[in-house]
């Protein structure tokens, strides 16, 4: 065979891909990574994960100014300046894509700014701004991610009706926003306009938020969010956007019938889909599964023996630090270890007020399989930490298994449970058991004692609780 030009082609810069490429590159593979975007970091950096966080820093700002009142702290109130926000956002964006590419050059992975096809199974047409050349691999490794779902009937050609992106991008502050889906972008990016001053309504066609979350963990933030938001529509469809001078009126069909009210911007969040489309894909035997992902096998190998898939296209939960797994897997098969996906614990963080965290198996998964579980709960009411923060409005509960107390799952809902899940997936990871995670020593006053103490309920006894025996 032909001696090819590259070892390993990653095509997607994002969390999955350089991860992927710079795996493959530390196992001695001569490794090249195509992304048709000027910068490395996909959706992760340049347009999700890392903007919204660091907008939704900025809004706990905001909103712990306005709680300080409590604690006899008053400030002003805050005046906020888009263009200074818009650019420090910009700066924390290219301050890590630099990082991304210091650590390709370091490494001596190439990165190529073009949109990548397949020709055949070994070749592949690069199209960038310098023109097309073709590049041969031995092994590719497609991570190309996902991009947002908008319905043909909300699809209409206004720039105030607006998708993550736009709505990143912080054209204005609108007065009446409404966030069309209760899931992750709509409630962390509804959560950033409240604390903008936008008068924000989100409407939900299901009937709960967050579904995949257990309920109780959902509750403390819907209780906040129904406090400031002006409303939140469950079981309630967004039939039709219509533009007018005066804003977008927006028909909500719900169980009371239809209704329609007029907002200045509209953020759709309805989930995403993968980006399998003109990749050349037909050229190879990649198949596709039935809803649209790249179908994988516990190696992240495709159908083509030598076409690897990971991150968003290659399926859910469609989250970066899966996609950084997956990628990890992949280059590790491909430089011939024996290794495959099996984590059992993906941990999912909504980066909202509060933070809603989990991972493992959930309660209502429990149920719905019929297995026997034991849940113990520790409610913040009960921690001394949550109470120094004026924050008593979170629970940590642990989903064990009845006869062996085997942690099978874990839920914060709370500040900081973004932070605190990473201690539930390594006792999930680990096979603790109730009595590990209880016989752990935890810091005090910390959130983290809540796990403990949720723990400790599988024998009955937390220290901060109390029930009749
Ligand atoms: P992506 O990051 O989507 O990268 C794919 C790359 O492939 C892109 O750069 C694209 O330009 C490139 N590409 C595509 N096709 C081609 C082609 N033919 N040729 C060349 N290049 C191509 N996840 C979390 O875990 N935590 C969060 O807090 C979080 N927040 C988010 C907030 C928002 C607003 C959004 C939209 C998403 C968020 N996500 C979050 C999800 C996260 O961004 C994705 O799961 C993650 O980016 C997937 O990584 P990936 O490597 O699979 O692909
Ligand atoms: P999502 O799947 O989280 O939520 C979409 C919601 O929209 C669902 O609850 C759905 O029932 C609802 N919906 C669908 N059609 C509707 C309609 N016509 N009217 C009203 N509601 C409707 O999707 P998303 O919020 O767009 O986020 C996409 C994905 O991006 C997430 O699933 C997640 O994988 C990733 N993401 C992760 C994070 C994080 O990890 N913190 C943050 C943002 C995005």
């Amino acid at each position: 065979m032909a001696e090819t030009e590259c070892d390993v082609v990653v095509i997607g810069a994002g969390p999955g891909g350089y991860a992927a490429a710079f795996q493959a590159a530390d196992l001695g593979l001569r490794t090249v990574v195509v992304d048709q975007e000027a910068q490395p970091g996909g959706v992760c950096l340049l347009r999700g994960c890392i903007p919204s966080k660091a907008l939704l820093h900025a809004a706990r700002v905001i909103s712990e100014a306005e709680d300080a009142r409590a604690w006899g702290i008053e400030f002003d109130k805050p005046r906020v300046d888009l263009e200074t926000l818009r650019r420090r956002v910009k700066t924390i964006i290219a301050k890590l894509t630099k990082g991304v590419q210091a650590l390709a050059g370091s490494r001596k992975v190439e990165l190529i700014q073009a949109r990548a096809t397949f020709k055949d199974k070994t070749t592949l047409s690069l199209n960038g701004s310098g023109g097309s050349r073709e590049l041969t691999f031995a092994h590719a490794i497609l991570a190309t991610g996902s991009r947002p779902v908008v319905p043909g009937s909300l699809a209409i050609d206004d720039p105030r009706v607006m998708d993550s992106t736009g709505a990143l991008d912080l054209p204005d502050v609108p007065a009446r926003l409404l966030v069309v889906g209760g899931g992750y972008i709509g409630l962390e990016l509804g959560t950033v306009y409240h604390a903008l001053r936008s008068e924000v309504t989100v409407v939900e066609a299901l009937p709960r938020l967050l579904n995949g979350a257990d309920l109780d963990l959902i509750r403390p933030l819907q209780q906040r969010m129904e406090r400031r938001f002006k409303a939140i529509k469950l079981e309630t469809k967004v039939d039709k956007l219509e533009s007018r001078k005066d804003g977008i009126a927006a028909t909500l069909a719900g169980s009371g019938g239809s209704t329609t009210e007029v907002f200045d911007r509209v953020l759709v969040a309805v989930g995403r889909r993968p980006n399998t489309e003109q990749l050349g894909l037909e050229t190879t035997k990649v198949a596709l599964t039935a809803k649209g992902f790249v179908q994988v096998d516990r190696q992240l190998r495709t159908a083509e023996p030598a076409i690897f898939a990971i991150g968003d296209v290659a399926g859910e939960p469609m989250l970066a630090h899966k996609a950084t797994h997956e990628g990890l897997i992949a280059a590790r098969v491909i430089a011939g270890q024996q290794t495959a996906f099996d984590a059992t614990a993906v941990p999912a963080v909504v980066f909202t007020d509060p933070e809603i965290a989990w991972c493992g198996l959930t309660e209502e998964a429990a149920k719905a399989a019929g297995q026997a579980v034991t849940v113990t709960k520790f409610p913040w009411l009960a921690s001394g930490r949550a109470t120094t923060l004026g924050r008593n409005d979170g629970l940590t509960k642990l989903i064990l298994d009845k006869e062996s107390g085997r942690v099978l799952g874990v839920g914060i809902c709370g500040v900081g449970a973004g932070e605190l899940i990473a201690e539930g997936v390594l006792a999930v990871e680990m096979g603790a058991v109730a009595e590990d995670v209880a016989a752990s020593i935890h810091p005090h006053p910390t959130l983290s004692e809540t796990v403990m103490e949720a723990a400790e309920a599988f024998h009955g006894y937390p220290t901060h609780l109390y029930s009749k025996r």
